[in-house]
């Protein structure tokens, strides 16, 4: 048998289910893997072996005793530093954080358990999820498995390059305006960023909290289907929740093919776009023609329009969110400070990293008194334009096809000094935010440099089965998730 930590949840699963593995045999074989490649790609702020030997055993036990709780039962799933483990630290990629343990489980923290997985690790990130390539953590920078010269992407890319190099099986990660799809496409791993409401946010650090969402990072789309199920549903406890039917995305995959109708918006081809990339694209894009689906032109005239308002409303959010951050409870607190006010002040100052500190003072300036209609208002009110641009675009197609990111991974401290061209890293994947669409991010090959390359497939709002179908329908075929770099 191949090495069980590049096997995909699914084929574990089953392996589990026949008693051919335990769930301690496989959690040794990830740890073994992690101890031999961490130190090439620093994707973990931390992890406990002992701890997950521990989990391992009961699942092994749960099952021996005819009580399993189910495919994920024994499988190893890291987290992004930024979702809630009772007990844990959770620092959110931040000095300011350093020190903070969490007194609950998030809600898809909790659900997975529930389910028996095992919580393996805690995932580097951009600090705050600000970012796009993981090197605005306070901690370290994660490489990317496939050139360790490279960034990973980000925010979420610690826990993108640990599912590459078989450092976990699946991850979790948030997506804010690209977080998960973007990684994901740069490290070869498929990441999905469900609609808005599907996922409840209770116990994920917010960021923008009315375009955060949290979803699985895995090899294939059946692992995403499968982690999906898990952490979908309604939660009171998340006044965003959505009281959305959970169907059964695994059968969806399953059903037999459709013949869909595809949106290519011709604004995602435009200039910008790396040849390679658009090459990989439409590669993938003539798969689905030849499957006998319609592919349409169709056109998203707000599309330049997304920068400008995410740079506006996310920020906005964040200075807001952030605010609790202040020296007082749970932070870093500064020993230097000589009355309250300066408290807040030197806490802030020496917690925050440049890019948060740059984000609090756009999203101050943009909510100040005589600017919020000039920003903020029409910000919001273009949001709208960008909504239903979408929506009419779904009046003529089942999803849409675009690529994920413009560019394969970039080395290492190339865009460090220009925050627009950071920022240009999601230009593809803001706009779904902005619209609270799900989409998903499927590997689709490698440039001539052998750097992965993503396709993205942008479904309708709650209709995460048949964009997992879609999506399935390449990936089944193609499985580009399961190729590993040379570590
Ligand atoms: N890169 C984008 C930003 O820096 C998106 C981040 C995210 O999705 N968390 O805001």
């Amino acid at each position: 048998m191949s090495d069980l930590y590049y096997q995909s949840a699914a084929e574990l699963a089953r392996l589990l289910e026949k008693g051919e593995i335990s769930a301690r045999q496989l959690m040794q074989s990830v740890i073994d893997r992690t101890h031999s490649v961490e130190e090439k790609i620093h994707a973990f702020l931390r992890f406990d072996p002992d701890e997950a030997l521990v989990e391992a055993e009961k699942s092994d036990q749960r099952r021996a005793a005819g009580k399993s709780l189910g495919s994920l039962d024994g499988i190893p799933i890291g987290l992004k530093d930024l979702i809630c483990v009772s007990g844990q630290g959770l620092t959110c990629g931040s000095r300011i954080l350093e020190n903070y343990v969490s007194p609950y489980d998030a809600t898809c923290a909790a659900r997975l358990k529930e389910r028996g997985a095992i919580l393996w690790g805690r995932l580097n990130m951009d600090e705050f999820a600000m970012g796009s390539s993981t090197e605005n953590s306070a901690f370290q920078t994660t490489c990317n498995p496939w050139n360790t010269e490279c960034i990973p992407g980000g925010s979420s890319g610690g826990s993108t390059a640990a599912v590459a190099a078989g450092e976990t099986i699946a991850a979790l990660g948030s997506d804010t305006g690209g977080s998960i799809r973007q990684p994901a496409s740069l490290c070869g791993v498929v990441g999905l960023k469900p609609s808005y409401g599907l996922v409840s946010r209770y116990g994920l650090a917010a960021f923008a909290s009315s375009l955060d969402q949290i979803g699985p990072i895995t090899r294939t789309v059946e692992d995403s289907a499968l982690i999906l199920q898990a952490i979908a549903g309604h939660d009171a406890r998340d006044s965003t929740s959505f009281k959305a039917h959970i169907p059964d995305y695994q059968a969806a995959l399953k059903a037999p093919p459709r013949r869909w109708k595809l949106g290519l918006p011709r604004e995602y081809f435009a200039e910008g776009l790396d040849p390679e990339i658009r090459q990989a694209v439409e590669k993938a894009v003539d798969f689905y023609k030849n499957e006998g689906c319609e592919i349409v032109e169709i056109s998203l005239p707000h599309t330049e329009l997304a920068l400008p308002v995410y740079y506006i409303l996310a920020p906005a959010e964040a200075s807001s969110n952030l605010a609790r951050y202040d020296g007082v409870r749970y932070t870093h607190r500064s020993e230097r400070a000589e009355d309250h006010v300066d408290l807040y002040f030197k806490s802030r100052g020496e917690g925050f990293g440049q890019e948060v500190k740059r984000r609090i003072i756009l999203g101050a300036y943009v909510l100040s008194s005589g600017y919020y209609d000039a920003y903020y208002l029409r910000a919001q009110k273009i949001r709208t334009l960008i909504r239903n641009d979408f929506m009419d675009a779904f009046k003529k197609v089942d999803a849409l096809i675009t690529p994920v990111s413009p560019t394969a991974a970039f080395k290492i401290g190339e865009r460090l000094d220009d925050p627009l061209s950071m920022y240009l890293s999601d230009i593809y994947t803001l706009s779904i935010n902005l619209a609270g669409l799900p989409a998903i991010s499927v590997p689709c090959g490698f440039t001539s440099k052998k750097l992965p390359v993503g396709v993205q497939i942008i479904g309708q709002p709650f209709k995460e089965a048949e964009m997992l179908s879609i999506a399935n329908l390449y990936d089944s075929t193609h499985r580009f998730g399961m190729e590993h770099p040379e570590l």
